[in-house]
């Protein structure tokens, strides 16, 4: 790996899964290739970069290669820690291993942060944070996914109570503040980022209460060990939601619902592709709470940490809305109502608050520069969902020249697209997709 050289045949932003192994693809390929980050994530993004030994992939070793035609990789290279195919491994020794082959490859890392992004003749010009430029014939997207909005009734609290988002330095931050005071946190939502935080809580020995609030009040299933037998049946049907729902339904009652959830996804892409826009959007509203908390389980350990804290009272999740939230003796104070409760709870202490919603839904609202500037410079639109960019089977933005866009930003042609097993795919056929557009060039 380079350091610092800059314009190239191909940059890449983000520095995350997603761009790391499409840039090492494309190097693979003998393409000059910068790949831009910030901060110290580069090869592990927002999910491996944590230290954190508690925090463990939701799913097995078994399935987490960064290669396509190479299943065992990873679980090669985490043999001589001890870890097998079936283990639930802690995230930072994935993150290991693709800084690795991050550095054993021959792309070259700017780690200055991309603040704009432009077209110009027949290249784009990538400006970094500290000034400078890059410019490159092809540019690829792989931000990752864009933080939430700010949760109105938390506006007026400063960061140091309200960490905005859990994976930066202020979530880091509130974490470590609720553990030093031993006072009650509140987390806004109860996914797996949730999750994330109650696992440090409980880590660092905490000897306050996490209380986690959502609308449903629904947490992440825990997986079970790994399976390779499950009894065949039809295929899930395309074209209807409502048909498919039915089969997963009938399906659960067949086998063990874990198991019926699962046969969907190797057919996701296709089936999400088959649904009218009306249907999309029902699942969007309707059916998407449930699916994620089926389909987004956590390792067996984790399910058992977290009933561990829950059954000692260090934990409650609760159905609910907050009605007002303030700061108060040092702290923040908050009004909950609790779901189908006419009246709200007493007034709760809480030493800090986590904003543990989840991502930006509507890409019309990222704050990021670079989707900011591509927005409001009409170069790339949002999809017909409005959660993401318009992008072709190739993951090309649709109507940009030379641009494409990886994983969450693809959400609305594929809607699963967050995942190892996904995303190393994309990666192989955009490396592919540049290679060829690249050669065309070079042949006319
Ligand atoms: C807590 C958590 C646990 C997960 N566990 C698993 C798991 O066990 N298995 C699994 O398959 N998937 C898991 N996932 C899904 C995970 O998101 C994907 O596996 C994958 O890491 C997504 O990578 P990405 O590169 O698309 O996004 P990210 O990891 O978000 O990387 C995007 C990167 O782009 C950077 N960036 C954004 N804007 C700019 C800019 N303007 N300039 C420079 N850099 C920029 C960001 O800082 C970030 O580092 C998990 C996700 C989370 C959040």
């Amino acid at each position: 790996m380079q350091k610092d050289k800059q314009d190239a045949q191909v940059a890449i932003i983000g520095a995350g899964f997603s761009g790391t192994i499409a840039a090492v693809q494309l190097a693979r390929r003998g393409i000059d290739v910068v790949l831009v980050g910030r901060g110290d994530q580069a090869g592990k993004g927002v999910a491996y970069s944590t230290e954190d030994p508690a925090h463990l992939l939701n799913i097995p070793a078994a399935k987490m290669s960064a290669w396509p035609d190479r299943p065992d990789d990873f679980v090669d290279a985490i043999a001589d820690e001890g870890f097998g195919p079936e283990d639930y491994v802690p995230r930072m020794l994935f993150g290991r291993y693709l800084r690795r082959i991050l550095d054993e490859s021959a792309v070259t890392l700017v780690e200055r942060g991309v603040v704009a992004v432009a077209r110009s003749d027949d290249a784009w010009t990538v400006q970094l944070a500290d000034g400078r430029t890059i410019k490159a014939a092809a540019l690829v997207l792989a931000l990752g996914n864009q933080p939430p909005d700010a949760l109105p009734f938390a506006l007026q609290l400063p960061e140091r109570l309200f960490a905005s988002d859990p994976w930066g330095a202020a979530g880091r931050a509130a974490i470590a503040a609720a553990v030093a005071s031993g006072g009650d946190m509140l987390v806004i939502g109860s996914g797996l980022s949730m999750v994330d935080v109650a696992l440090s809580l409980d880590a660092a020995g905490h000897k306050g209460k996490l209380i986690a609030l959502s609308r449903r009040g629904q947490m992440p299933r825990v997986s079970f060990p790994l399976r390779s037998e499950v009894p065949s049946s039809d295929p899930a049907p395309s074209g209807s939601l409502a048909d498919l729902w039915r089969w997963v339904r009938t399906r659960s009652t067949e086998i063990d619902w874990r198991d019926a959830v699962d046969s969907v996804r190797p057919r996701t892409h296709e089936l999400w592709r088959s649904l009218s826009e009306v249907d999309q959007r029902r699942f969007i509203r309707h059916a998407r709470p449930w699916w994620d908390i089926h389909r987004h389980r956590v390792a067996p350990q984790v399910g058992a940490t977290v009933k561990r804290m829950i059954k000692s009272g260090r934990m409650e999740v609760i159905g609910g809305r907050i009605k007002s939230l303030r700061e108060m003796y040092g702290g923040i104070e908050a009004v909950v109502r609790r779901r189908r409760a006419t009246e709200a709870d007493a007034p709760q202490q809480f030493s800090v608050g986590i904003n543990c919603t989840g991502p930006l839904h509507a890409i019309k609202h990222t704050n990021d520069g670079v989707l900011r500037s591509l927005l409001d410079a009409g170069l790339v639109e949002p999809d017909h969902l409005g959660i993401g960019l318009k992008v072709d089977d190739q993951a090309r933005v649709i109507g940009a020249a030379r641009l494409w866009a990886m994983g969450s930003l693809g959400k609305g042609r594929y809607w699963e697209i967050i995942a190892v097993p996904d995303i190393r795919v994309q990666a192989e056929m955009v490396a592919d997709s540049i290679a060829r557009e690249l050669n065309d060039d070079a042949q006319s």
